[in-house]
């Protein structure tokens, strides 16, 4: 028997007005996942536990089996542990986004808006040019080094950045994509001694970045400038139980976010990533796909992560957060369907959203998202509805995300 799970994140949502009052999963055209939906279980998971902010960290710990409220301590560690970076003694690790800050350049920098979180998906190679550059800046590595600040460069917008001796106390940074178009004075570092320094090299950053050559380019062709640096998804140490030990089962997960990846290697599955994946609705769905079925060759468990509808929503991209859904279901769930009875192999499928993101205002939401569970022998009557939040509410609902793995791997 093979194990697998599909995340498609961000992809559950509210009904739109401009969708005559349907979601996107309502709305788009996927006859596979339907297919699987009818002849399998439907039901609601509330993947985020109560108290915590809705985000792709807590809510795929918790698909994974692990309990935020028990091991969840912020969203920089899992990455630095899929980097094989390493946290030092009383350190913090955060996430460093490439952001783009809106608004004339005299403006104090308090009244600049978020305008991308993403700094509009800029490309890894002027991204980690840019950071490097920053944090070798004879302004801001003085600057840097007296906050005990070193980079580890994410070939995205989404580097990192490890911190000696932190002091987390009280401190309250917020996510840039929850907080899109709005001016940023409100969500500055703050809390404690240390948010200061933390929001002086923002500010600093901005400062430096805005002229840059790079961004002087990305400007003339019309793209959002990477002029901000932004601290978030701060945390300490990180440890979660083993899968394998768990479940009877190891493998590995096939993602482009490091977020995945580092909560893959701390359960003790295996990171795998694919040249060719973008992290965005563009991505190669066909070598996911064959990622996921190479990891089946030799193990019982293949998880595959696709980030691209969780980023179109956050970039208002109703067309793409749509088409990325399609894909996951044509091009990702159909053709690893075909090859695994194809190789005559058994096999039970979950499928599900991580958490919602809104295309109301490009934020994540903390309501239950729909899932489904397909086992290839259809031992059982199907919920004979096709998947969608509503469709969800038929079937049973799992208190917390933990539910999900015993339930893929109950027979
Ligand atoms: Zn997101």
């Amino acid at each position: 028997m093979k194990y697998i799970l599909i995340i498609g994140d961000g992809m559950a949502d509210d009904p739109l007005p401009e969708l005559g009052g349907r979601t996107p999963l309502e709305a788009c055209r996927k006859p596979f996942f339907d297919s699987l939906s009818r002849r399998g279980v439907l039901g609601l998971a509330q993947t985020i536990p109560e108290g915590f902010p809705p985000g792709s960290d807590t809510a795929i710990m918790s698909i994974f089996g692990c309990d935020p409220a028990k091991y969840f301590s912020g969203r920089a560690p899992l990455e630095l542990a899929a980097s094989g970076g390493v946290m030092p003694e009383g350190g913090a690790a955060y996430r460093c986004n490439m952001v783009a800050l809106g608004g004339d350049e005299t403006l104090p920098f308090a009244e600049k808006v978020m305008l991308s979180h993403s700094a509009g998906s800029i490309e890894g190679a002027e991204s980690d040019e840019l950071i490097k550059w920053l944090f070798d800046n004879p302004e801001f590595a003085p600057m840097a080094k007296a906050a005990g600040m070193s980079v580890l460069p994410g070939s995205s917008f989404r580097h990192l950045a490890v911190q000696a001796d932190a002091d987390l106390a009280g401190i309250v940074l917020a996510p840039p994509h929850d907080h899109l178009d709005e001016p940023i004075g409100p969500i500055l570092p703050r809390g404690n001694g240390n948010a200061k320094a933390l929001l002086a090299l923002m500010e600093k950053a901005n400062e430096l970045l805005e002229h840059h050559p790079i961004n002087e380019k990305r400007r003339a062709e019309g793209k959002l400038p990477a002029n901000g640096i932004w601290f978030w998804a701060e945390g300490k140490g990180a440890k979660l139980p083993d899968f394998a030990g768990r479940f009877g089962a190891d493998g590995g997960v096939v993602s482009a976010v490091p977020l995945c990846h580092g909560i893959a290697v701390l359960v003790g599955l295996t990171p795998v990533s694919v040249p060719t994946a973008t992290g965005e609705w563009d991505t190669d769905y066909e070598a996911k796909t064959a990622a996921a079925l190479d990891i089946l060759k030799g193990h019982d468990f293949a998880a595959i992560h696709l980030e691209g509808p969780d980023e179109a929503t956050h970039n208002h991209d109703l067309e793409h957060k749509i088409y990325s859904v399609e894909c996951l279901s044509e091009r990702v769930a159909k053709p690893l369907c075909e090859a695994l009875r194809a190789r005559g192999e058994d096999f039970r499928l979950l499928i599900l959203s991580d958490h919602r993101t809104f295309m109301r205002n490009g934020a994540h939401g903390a309501t239950p998202v729909p899932f489904m569970i397909y086992d290839s022998r259809e031992l059982r009557p199907g919920s004979g509805l096709p998947y969608s939040e509503k469709n969800g509410e038929a079937g049973p609902f799992l208190e917390s995300g933990t539910g999900l793995m015993p339930l893929l791997f109950s027979e």
